[in-house]
Formats: structure tokens, sequence, C-alpha cells
């Protein structure tokens, strides 16, 4: 991905460290900790930070809890142990002859073979005692004598991640060495792009390590960024021209012979945002090549009946559809909603799920457009268990995911696979900041459902301490009492162990008491299907009052009667998945309460919350997420199919992105 070969024997991407000169089997095993193996790695090595050692600061000017460097000479230094022998310190004295500094390492006592009196050293961290001026586990480094200091000193000094047994000196010099060795033949790896606003690529990587201005370093790092942005773009564009190239859409628009009556019967008028989606997923469907859509709402937008319009649009056209959701109780859902609406049209719906399969399994036999039957096409709904071998579907004219940051790419495609490139729609009420609009989601097109149906209640949003649930417990008492409904949400991730079962168990005890005489319901993920079957038919007919859920009731669960939500140790989740949580409230026109429990507040933590109780808007909500966690927390591990970026960022980068979509496109040979 980095550097481009040019002689076979010399190539940065095919030498190993291991070959260089003064890189011996140890140190080789000591990069290789560092994931550094080939020269290519090496120099794409991201320093964490760089040091200004043009000019150092003067110990008598360091101020309390401000990071900075200074140099000096050690004039002592030693081990005190204590406890008996258990505990240490090891402490030298810097002196630079403005003042002294006491650095001290706590039961670290092998730093001793590490200084000598007398030694020069470089020292970088926070004072956090003034009297004496001390800093505790600073860096360092030791200055030698008799060496080309000019690497090291009077410039600004790269710092690197490091390994155990390893220096800043000594990587620096590997690094600085190779890049004189191989700096020259790094070239460009898209040299038809021309790119005057940015250092070439070995200008960048130079710049990278030895900035000349720590501005410089910067600038190399968005041309690195760049080539991996391009390269990401490379690869999705080539996918997309791929599909365009090859697949031929299946004719599914429709001719509204099930669309109008079952617009007529649902109850209400769509809004226009709706309206507008269900057009732009017709004229995809009516087109040349296969749909490849995410359509995106904020919870409670209404996707589902817009996935509804489109399932009705392929089954008209004679096609089979397939749905599939991420948990049992939302497949389960579903398949009671589109059976109350395309059944009276004649329409088959069949559920394969895990524990209930009750569709027959038939395989593709032809290619061929079918003749149109739409009184023989059917609707199948499911969840994991549709990618499993045992489904088979023939005629599949259209996919729909709901929720589909649950799963990941390949088990996307894979269900794409049951048929020959039917259209595919992919529906998320995670709102896609627009980098990750252009990267991960770069090969398909996006639809926004941006409004809410009307006559929602408002959802207030608090956070509260533990010590406050007493005056909590009494306020949802009151509301169950005026006949609404609650989640208490437990903060256990689903694959926890018997421990953890027994928690929510004794969790559900306590409740059950705290809010007598109200019912109290226990839904988790280690329940057999037709448990938590009976859970959810019980909270949907208010026989239930309080549903106590682990997150398994995230995604998709649509109770209007249930207007109070209480997350425990609320810190414990992401801002998109509280933001997914709290969409189960607010579905109908009373007004909705979220009530966030943290426990043990950390900083970070408490900013979160107040992010979300100070807004309902999801987009400004996951661009929080994304800036504080990262792309891979905001979609699920597991779907975020990324390369890893050393140097773009996606939270910062949306310009460089569009950038690299635009060269991208250039280049012509893409495939
Ligand atoms: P989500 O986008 O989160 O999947 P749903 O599709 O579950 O939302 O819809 C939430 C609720 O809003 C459902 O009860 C649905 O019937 C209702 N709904 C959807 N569209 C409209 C509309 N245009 N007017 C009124 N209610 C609607
Ligand atoms: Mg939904």
């Amino acid at each position: 991905m980095s550097v481009t070969e040019t002689t076979p024997h010399s190539s940065p991407t095919t030498t190993l460290l291991a070959e260089l000169r003064g890189v011996g089997p140890e140190r080789a095993a000591q990069l290789a900790r560092l994931e550094l193996r080939t020269v290519a790695h090496l120099l794409l090595h991201r320093p964490h930070r760089y040091e200004d050692r043009r000019r150092v600061h003067e110990i008598a000017a360091l101020k309390l809890d401000e990071a900075a460097t200074v140099r000096g000479r050690i004039i002592a230094l030693g081990v005190k142990r204590y406890a008996g022998g258990l505990k240490s310190v090891f402490e030298f004295i810097l002196d630079d002859g403005s003042a002294r500094l006491h650095c001290r390492w706590w039961n670290l006592p092998f730093m001793e073979h590490y200084f000598r009196q007398g030694d020069e050293v470089l020292v970088y961290g926070k004072i956090n005692l003034l009297k004496p001026r001390t800093i505790d586990h600073p860096e360092t480094e030791v200055i030698e004598n008799g060496v080309d200091n000019s690497i090291h000193l009077n410039r600004i000094a790269p710092i690197y991640r490091l390994t155990e047994g390893l220096t800043q000196r000594w990587l620096r010099a590997l690094i600085w060495h190779t890049l004189r060795q191989f700096g020259r033949i790094i070239t460009d790896p898209w040299p038809m792009l021309k790119l005057p606003d940015f250092p070439s690529r070995i200008e960048a990587v130079q710049m990278l390590h030895f900035p000349d201005e720590i501005a410089e370093a910067e600038k190399a790092r968005q041309r690195l960024a760049l080539d991996e942005f391009i390269e990401m773009q490379v690869a999705i564009q080539g996918r997309r021209r791929n599909l365009q190239a090859k697949a031929q859409g299946w004719p599914c628009a429709g001719d509204d012979t099930f669309v109008r009556p079952f617009l007529s019967q649902l109850g209400f008028q769509l809004t226009a945002a709706q309206t507008r989606v269900v057009r732009e997923l017709r004229k995809d469907m009516g087109g040349t090549q296969p749909m490849r859509r995410l359509l995106q709402g904020d919870v409670g937008s209404g996707k589902t009946v817009v996935a509804a319009c489109c399932a009705l649009m392929a089954l008209e056209s004679g096609f089979n559809v397939a749905l599939m959701a991420p948990t049992e109780i939302l497949a389960q859902q579903h398949f009671q909603n589109f059976r109350r609406w395309f059944e009276p049209l004649g329409i088959s719906v069949d559920l394969w799920t895990g524990s209930h399969k009750t569709s027959k399994a038939r395989k593709e036999t032809n290619l061929q457009i079918p003749a149109r039957n739409p009184q023989a096409s059917t609707l199948v709904i499911g969840t994991h268990a549709l990618i499993e071998d045992s489904f088979t579907q023939e005629k599949l004219g259209l996919v729909i995911i709901d929720e589909q940051h649950k799963f990941g790419v390949t088990q996307r495609e894979k269900l794409v696979r049951k048929g020959h490139f039917p259209h595919l729609v992919v529906m998320t009420a995670t709102p896609i900041p627009r980098t990750l609009g252009l990267t991960l989601y770069g090969d398909l097109d996006i639809s926004v459902i941006d409004e809410s149906p009307p006559g929602r209640g408002p959802v207030r949003t608090f956070v509260r301490s533990a010590d406050r649930l007493p005056k909590v417990w009494a306020f949802i008492r009151g509301k169950l009492a005026e006949g609404r409904q609650a989640y208490v949400i437990y903060p256990r991730v689903e694959d926890g162990g018997k421990n953890q079962l027994k928690a929510v168990v004794q969790e559900w005890a306590g409740l059950r008491k705290e809010l007598e005489p109200y019912q109290v319901g226990l839904l988790h993920g280690r329940l057999r299907a037709e448990e938590k079957e009976s859970v959810m038919a019980a909270f949907r007919a208010h026989s239930i009052h309080v549903l106590l859920a682990t997150s398994l009731v995230e995604v998709g669960v649509d109770i209007p009667n249930a207007t109070i939500m209480l997350i425990e140790n609320a810190g414990q989740f992401g801002l998109a998945q509280l933001h997914q949580l709290r969409g189960r409230i607010g579905r109908g026109d009373q007004e909705s309460f979220c009530i966030l429990v943290a426990s043990r507040k950390t900083k970070e933590a408490e900013r979160r919350l107040e992010i979300l109780a100070g807004t309902n808007d999801g987009f400004r909500i996951a661009e929080a997420d994304l800036e504080l966690r990262g792309p891979g927390d905001l979609l699920g591990q597991q779907q975020s199919g990324l390369p890893p970026l050393v140097f773009g960022d996606l939270a910062k980068d949306v310009a460089l992105v569009e950038r690299a979509r635009g060269l991208a496109a250039t280049i012509p040979e893409v495939r």
C-alpha cells in the first residue's frame, strides 16, 4: 500500500529490516513487535509526537502541568527501597545551570542501569511537583558523545512509539539511515495525478520524520493520508465499475398493483421525506443496474414502511424478496407487521430464523426474467439464519437489510449472493458522517429520511447519579400509574458469562420489589426464542408494565406506549448506541423521558452523556461519537471493513477524502 517498487532487489516493500546493516535477529524481533518488518513499514512508522530541540526550556522556567523538554547533566542518582524492599523509587537529579530537576520512576529499579552520573540527558514530561521540581516517569534520551548528534539534537526530533529494549535514538538513527539508503526509490503511487499543493511522496516521508518546521509534519501527514484515501477510493470505484459491467438489474419497479392498496389501508399518510425516498428507490429498481442503496433515517423516522413499499414493488414485478434483521425479536416484529400488511393483498410472508423456518427452501433454477405471477411471490423475513446454506430463494429480486450496522460487509454480500445480482437496500438509523459515506459506504448511493412522522411527543433526557435513583423510581411509578410503560436497560454484554446472567436475574428480583404491584418482565440474549417472544408479546399487550432488558432491545423495537427509558451504567455504552436505545421511546404522541444513570463518572463518560442530554439530533451524536471513539465503534467493530488508516483521520479529513474521490475517478485503468 505504500512505497512503490522499482527494482525487486532494493524495493522497500520487499526488503526485510533483518537484512539491513545493524539489525540483528534481536533487533528485528523488537521491531516486529511494533509491526515493523519491511523497510516500507519502517519508513511509514509515524512519530507520535515531535520535540523542538532547537530551543529547549530552562529547568528554572518550567511550569506545573505543562509538558516541556529540558537538557542537563545528571549530578546524582540512586534507588531507594521501602516497604520491606517490596517497593522502590529510582531517582536522578538533573542540573542545567538554571535549576535542578528530580526525575523519578516508581517500582522500576532496573532504570538504574540506563543512567550514569555525568550523563547528558534530554528529559520530556510534565512537572508534577514544584518543591523540589519533580517529574514522575518522564521520557528520557541520553545524549551520546562521539556519535553524529545532528540526527537527534538542534532540530525538530521525531518521537516514536517504542517497545521494550528499543531506544528513541537507535530507532531514529535507523530511520535516518534507511531514508538515505531507500529514500530515492520512493515514488508517487499515482504518478499521473498532479498535486501541486502537496509535497511528493518522497518529500512527505522525509518531512514526516525530520521536518524543518512543525507545520511540515502536518503537511506530510496530509499527503500520506491522501495516498491512503486515494487507494481506498480506487478500490471502491473499482468494485462499483465491476458491478456495473457485470450485472443487469432485474425490472422491479412494479406497477402499483400492491403499493396503492397498501398505502390506502395503512392508516396514515407517508411523510414527504418517505414519499421522496420511495421514489428514489423505485427509480433504482427500474434501472438497468442493480440498486445498491443505503437508506438512512433517524430512529422512528419510519423506514419500515418504506421498505414495505419497495418489497411490494418487487413482488408486483413477480420477484421474491428477502428481509434480514439482526435480532430474532426484530424479525418477529417485522413478521407480524408485514403479515398484517401483506396478507390481505394475497402475498405470503414467511419467517426464517434460528428457531422458526416457515419457508421452504427453493433453489435458483433459471436466470431468465420470470413469468410475472405476483400472487406466487413471497417475502421472507429472517435473521442471520438467512445467510446459512440451508436458505435458498429463487427469483430473488430484492434484498433488504435492516439495522445494517449490525452486520458485516461479508454477511451482507452473502445474502445478496443467494440471488443473481438482486437489488439491495440497507437501512440504518446511524447517520453516516460525510467521510464514512464516502469511504465505508462509498459503493452505496444514499437516501435520507430527514423528517419524523407528525404528532410525536418530545423526548427529554436527564443524566442522574445512582444516589438519585429513589426519586427516579418514584417518578417512574407515577408514569406507570398514568398508563405508560417503561424500559429499564441493564448494561451487560450479551455474551457475558454465567455471572452476568446471575447479576441480571438478581437485578430483576430487586426491580420487581421496587415497582410492586407493576409487572416487570425480563429479556436477555440467553433466553430461548419462545421465551423472548412471549415476554415481548406480553409487553406489547401491556400485561407487563416494565421491561428489564439488556441492550438486546437496542434495535428496531417499536412499542409506542413505552415512553420511559432508564439506562443503568449508561457510561458503558457508546453514544450512537445510547441514541439507538433512546430511539425505542418517543414513538407515540406522549411526552417521553430518558434517564441516563451514571454510576462511576469519568470525565469522558460524563461528556458523552451530556452530549446526549443536549441533543436528539442523531447526526450530531454520530459525529461526536466518531470523534470520541473512531469509526470502528460507531459502526460496530465487525462492520468496519476499513483498512486501518495510519495517517488519515475520518473524523477530520473530509476535504482530503473528497479530494481523493475526485482524483481516483480520473485514474484511467482502475478496475
Ligand atoms: P424506524 O425508522 O426507526 O425503523 P419504524 O419504521 O419502526 O421506524 O416506524 C416507527 C413508527 O412510526 C411505527 O409505529 C410506524 O408505524 C410509524 N410511522 C411510520 N411512518 C409514519 C407516518 N408517515 N405517519 C405516522 N406514523 C408513521
Ligand atoms: Mg427500524
